[in-house]
């Protein structure tokens, strides 16, 4: 084996250790969250996750965007079969492996090339919607430093890569005119054939130093990318797949019961039950209700806030947002995110979650959860069926009947509930008289 190839394997063997140890601590991170049962009716979910993520059938609703989006996922995802080839040729050595396939390889490395032009358009386009055009989305209150970097830096490396993909292409096909050994004559070059006039008046060891040079870089900086996911927005290319599959199948408005209060209101309305009887077997006495930290999330609410995109189509669709309110869906994922890292944090420092004195309403606050009007607009809009309404519910519950901490408004109607068994201001025995009064 050559140095190079030696070289390649330690770099390729490094990077996917280290992509496996960082999935290892999101996968441990998301089974933090309470259990919840989303594994019925699995033909509909494979049809939703073909739809939603594969098919990106909810980005074309804004159409611009929506199809320069799906433009970078089909290039990225199909010239990184390409990948395949570099792997194979930097283990063994080699160089175009699959140029056998003669007429076949013609048209992939063809067709490559092609979307690598439409990559680098859509993230040309992307980069100024966001930092010349300035879309109101992009520069809302939660898109602090770090959420607009991150995308910008992704939106750079993908011009990168691409750049040096094309620019590889082009040094690849003067090498391999000039006869420059193990350069074979393969594939066929629409674009990068425009870049050999700044290739042709070099030496043929510049241009193989060159051609090496973009290699390296368009390889490192795949594994780079890999590894950048993790820690950026971008793991929603991965999680896309298995949220979608996950999502929530029922109507969207309809709310997820508390069994433990339905148990109590059972037990309520049967005179013949046992107040201080023992649990049922298989019923867990929950330790509270609602959330108060992301621990008492499920973990599908967890995923959701690993699969954010942070696009803001939800806070742009929100009415709570649009009417000046502080509310901002998209502002609960990245919070729930955030306070997820940072226990994941303290586990890995601790060996298991050692009390830190905080939670999860430090980062979101009463005001924001109130002004939410449960309408799922939210969830409609996002494109990777992201729930944020299940994360204000269960913290809002938290709230009521934890904390006792709710808004003035909705005291009356506690009062009445609690008194009257009923959200009006009038005892049972007064439910008839508004026909008296007819
Ligand atoms: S459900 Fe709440 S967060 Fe979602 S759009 Fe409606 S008001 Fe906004
Ligand atoms: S929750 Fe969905 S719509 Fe909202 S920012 Fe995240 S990915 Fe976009």
């Amino acid at each position: 084996m050559s140095p190079a190839s030696v070289i390649f394997l330690v770099v390729l063997l490094g990077a996917s250790g280290l992509f496996a140890r960082q999935v290892g601590k999101i996968r441990r991170n998301i089974g933090l969250g309470r259990p919840l049962d989303r594994t019925d009716r699995r033909a509909e979910r494979w049809k939703v996750m073909a739809r939603v993520a594969l098919g990106q059938g909810k980005m074309v609703a804004r159409p611009v965007a929506g199809v320069m989006h799906i433009l970078i996922y089909v290039g990225f995802v199909v010239i990184n079969i390409e990948v395949l080839e570099i792997v194979i040729d930097g283990v063994l050595g080699t160089h175009r492996v699959f140029s056998f396939l003669g007429p076949l390889y013609d048209v992939l490395i063809g067709g490559f090339e092609i979307l690598a032009v439409g990559v680098l358009l859509a993230c040309v386009v992307f980069l100024a919607r966001r930092n010349v055009l300035r879309l109101k989305r992009f520069w809302s209150k939660e898109m602090t430093v770090w959420p607009r970097s991150d995308a910008n830096i992704i939106l750079i490396a993908e011009i990168i890569l691409m750049g040096a993909f094309l620019k590889m292409n082009a040094a690849d096909q003067v090498l391999a005119a000039r006869g420059h050994a193990h350069y074979t004559l393969a594939g066929s070059y629409p674009v990068s054939t425009l870049l050999r006039p700044f290739f042709e008046g070099m030496s043929d060891a510049t241009v193989y130093g060159l051609e090496r040079a973009f290699w390296w870089v368009h390889i490192v900086g795949i594994l780079a990318f890999l590894n950048y996911l993790p820690i950026s927005k971008h793991f929603h290319i991965i999680l896309a797949f298995p949220n979608t599959w996950y999502s929530k199948l029922t109507p969207r408005t309809q709310v997820r019961n508390m069994p433990r209060v339905t148990e109590e209101v059972k037990l309520m309305l049967d005179p013949n039950a046992d107040p201080y009887a023992a649990p049922a077997e298989g019923q867990v006495e929950p330790e509270r209700f609602g959330a108060r930290d992301v621990f008492d999330l499920t973990w599908k609410s967890l995923m959701d806030a690993y699969s954010c995109t942070e696009c803001g189509r939800c806070t742009s669709e929100c009415p709570a947002n649009i009417t000046g309110k502080l509310l901002s869906p998209r502002k609960i994922m990245m919070d729930t995110r955030d306070r997820l890292e940072e226990v994941g944090r303290n586990i890995d420092r601790h060996g298991s979650f050692q009390d830190d004195g905080k939670s999860l309403h430090d980062r979101i606050s009463e005001e924001e959860l109130w002004a939410c009007t449960t309408c799922n607009a939210c969830t409609q809009a996002c494109p990777v069926n992201i729930d944020p309404v299940d994360i204000i519910m269960e913290m809002r519950r938290y709230l009521v009947m934890e904390e006792s901490r709710t808004r003035p408004a909705l005291t009356s109607m506690f009062n009445n509930v609690e008194n009257n068994g009923a959200p009006w201001a009038f005892g049972p025995d007064k439910r008839l008289q508004w026909m008296e009064e007819q």
